[in-house]
C-alpha cells in the first residue's frame, strides 16, 4: 500500500444557484492581469450547454486526455510521430473565438461625451486589440440559463449521446461549477516537454512552474477539461492553483469561501496510488468503482501506519477521518467525478441534481405525498445525462444516487411532520437513519468548519524538492521516502 493524500473539492450542483459569484472572487484574486483576461481558472457553465471554452468535451475536436492503448495508456494528444511536429505547432488549441474575445466597456464616454442629442453609451471595445466589437458574440457564459440553447445547448455531447436533444428544453437546466480537478494522473503534466507542471507530493496541488514553463502548450491540448491557459503576455500556461497560499494558512479556497449557495466541500482524501495504473486500464463504466476502490479510510491502523511510514503527519490524518470527501465520495457514494472516462482520474466530485422534483413521464413527485419513491428514470433530470456527464455512462451508479437523494428527502418530510417512514425504505436506498441524519446535517446545516476540513501546513515543513518527479501515472509509484 503507498497511502498518499490529496486535498480534493466537491461540489453539490442541487445548490449551485449560478450566480457566478465563485468565478468573479478567483479572477479578482487571481486572473486580474494583462494577458490573463480571458482565463477563468473558476468557472460556471449552463448544462445542457457548450460551456467554457466552447464545446470543451469533445475529445474528437481536441483530443485531450488519454486513451487505452493496449495494457497501457497514452496521451490522446500526443503521438511520437506528431509530437516533434507539434512543438512549433499545436493544431487542437481552442482559439480565441472558442474561449471569446475579452472585452471591456468605454466607461469613460460617459462622463467625457460632448454634449449632443442622443444619450452617450458606453461601447464595447477588445482586450486584445483596444478596437470597438460592433456585436459582442460570445462570452465565458454565453449559454447562460439556456441563452441562444437552440443554437447552442443542443451541440452539448451529453445530450446528444443520451437521445435528448428534441426534449431537453421541456426537461432541465442546471448549473456546473468547474475548476481544475487537479487530477490524479494529469495528462497536462505528462504532456509538459520542459516538466514545468508537478504535482505536490504534501497536498496533489497541480502547479506550473513559471521559472521553467517555455510556452509549449502541451497541456493546454492535453488537458481534456481546457483548465489550462496560455497567457499571451507572459508566454506562459496558468492555471487553478487551487488557492495554496490560503489553504497553506488554514483558509478554503476562495471560490468556496464565496460561495452564495455553499455548495462546496473542501478536504482530504487518501488513497493507494499503488492502483492507480490497473484501474485506469478500466472500461469506461468500471472507473467509477475503480477510483473508489482506491480511496482508503483514514480510520482504519492499517492505512495509518502505511500513511505515517510515507510522511503523511497525524494532522492530516486527523483531517482525512472526519474529511467531508470522504463521506460524500467513499462513505455514501453520493459524489461523482467529472467525465472519469478522460482517464486523468479528477479529484473533484460532483453531486448530482435532483431539483426541480419533477416528473416529465408521470406524476412521481405526488409520490412524495405518500412517503414513495419514485424509479429514477421518471425523474426531471434525465438518468442518461448525469451518466454521460459523472459515471462513464453507467446508468446503475447514477440511479443509485438518485434513490438515495430521493428517499433522504422523503425521510426528512416524514420526519419534520412527524411520520417517520418505514426504514425498509431507507434500507432499500442503501441508508440508514443515523447516515440519514448525517448526510442530511452535511447537506443542508453544516457550517463553515464542517463543510471545509483544511489540515493545518506549513511549507518550511516540507521537503525541498517536494514535486512528484516524472511523468503520467508512472509518477505515482514513488513514495516521498524513495524520491
Ligand atoms: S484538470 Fe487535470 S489535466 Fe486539466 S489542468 Fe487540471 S490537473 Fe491538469
Ligand atoms: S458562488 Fe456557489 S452558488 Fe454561486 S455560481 Fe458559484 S458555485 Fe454556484
Amino acid at each position: 500500500m503507498d497511502v498518499r493524500a490529496q486535498i480534493v473539492m466537491a461540489f453539490h450542483l442541487d445548490k449551485c444557484i449560478g450566480c457566478h459569484t465563485c468565478s468573479i472572487s478567483c479572477k479578482n484574486i487571481w486572473s486580474d492581469r494583462e494577458g490573463t483576461e480571458y482565463m477563468w481558472w473558476n468557472n460556471v457553465e449552463t448544462k445542457p450547454g457548450l460551456g467554457y471554452p466552447r464545446a470543451w468535451e469533445d475529445q474528437q475536436r481536441y483530443k485531450g486526455g488519454w486513451v487505452i492503448d493496449g495494457q497501457k495508456i497514452s496521451l490522446k494528444s500526443m503521438r511520437k510521430t506528431t509530437s516533434l511536429l507539434n512543438m512549433f505547432f499545436q493544431p487542437n488549441l481552442p482559439a480565441i473565438e472558442d474561449y471569446y474575445e475579452p472585452f471591456d466597456f468605454d466607461y469613460a464616454n460617459l462622463m467625457e461625451a460632448k454634449s449632443a442629442d442622443d444619450q452617450p453609451v458606453a461601447e464595447a471595445y477588445s482586450r486584445i486589440t483596444g478596437q470597438p466589437i460592433e456585436q459582442i458574440k460570445g462570452s465565458a457564459n454565453w449559454d447562460d440559463d439556456l441563452g441562444g440553447s437552440r443554437l447552442y445547448a443542443a451541440r452539448d455531447l451529453n445530450l446528444q449521446q443520451a437521445k435528448l436533444v428534441e426534449e431537453y428544453d421541456t426537461l432541465f437546466m442546471q448549473y456546473l461549477p468547474r475548476i481544475c480537478n487537479h487530477c490524479l494522473n494529469p495528462a497536462c503534466m505528462a504532456s509538459c516537454p520542459s516538466r514545468a507542471l508537478y504535482k505536490r507530493a504534501e497536498d496533489g496541488v497541480v502547479l506550473v512552474d513559471q521559472n521553467i514553463c517555455r510556452g509549449w502548450r502541451f497541456c493546454v491540448s492535453s488537458c481534456p477539461y481546457k483548465k489550462v491557459y496560455f497567457n499571451w503576455q507572459s508566454g506562459k500556461a496558468e492555471k487553478c492553483i487551487f488557492c495554496y497560499p490560503r489553504v497553506e494558512t488554514g483558509q478554503v479556497n476562495a471560490c468556496a469561501q464565496s460561495c452564495v449557495g455553499r455548495i462546496r466541500y473542501v478536504g482530504v482524501l487518501l488513497y493507494d496510488a499503488e492502483g492507480v495504473e490497473a484501474a485506469l486500464l478500466k472500461e469506461d463504466a468500471e472507473l467509477v468503482q475503480a477510483t473508489r476502490a482506491l480511496i482508503l479510510d483514514a480510520r482504519d491502523p492499517r492505512v495509518r501506519e502505511a500513511a505515517a511510514a510515507n510522511g503523511i503527519s497525524e494532522e492530516w490524518l486527523a483531517a482525512a477521518a472526519r474529511s467531508p470527501i470522504y463521506t460524500l465520495v467513499k462513505e455514501f457514494e453520493v459524489a461523482l467525478p467529472l467525465h472519469p472516462e478522460f482517464r486523468t482520474m479528477p479529484m473533484t466530485y460532483y453531486i448530482p441534481s435532483l431539483s426541480p422534483v419533477l416528473s416529465v413521464y408521470g406524476e412521481s413527485h405526488k409520490l412524495l405525498e405518500h412517503g414513495m419513491i419514485p424509479e429514477p428514470e421518471t425523474l426531471r433530470v434525465p438518468v442518461d445525462y448525469h451518466a454521460r456527464l459523472l459515471a462513464g455512462g453507467n446508468r446503475q451508479i447514477v440511479e443509485s444516487v438518485m434513490k438515495k437523494m430521493f428517499t433522504l428527502r422523503v425521510f426528512m418530510r416524514g420526519e419534520n411532520l412527524g411520520r417517520p417512514i418505514d426504514p425498509g425504505i431507507l434500507a432499500a436506498a442503501g441508508l440508514d437513519r443515523e447516515g440519514a441524519l448525517r448526510l442530511y446535517r452535511l447537506f443542508a446545516l453544516a457550517g463553515y468548519n464542517e463543510r471545509n476540513v483544511i489540515p493545518p501546513q506549513q511549507r518550511e515543513d516540507q521537503e525541498s524538492e517536494s514535486r512528484r518527479k516524472g511523468a503520467g501515472f508512472g509518477i505515482l509509484t514513488k513514495t516521498r521516502k524513495n524520491r
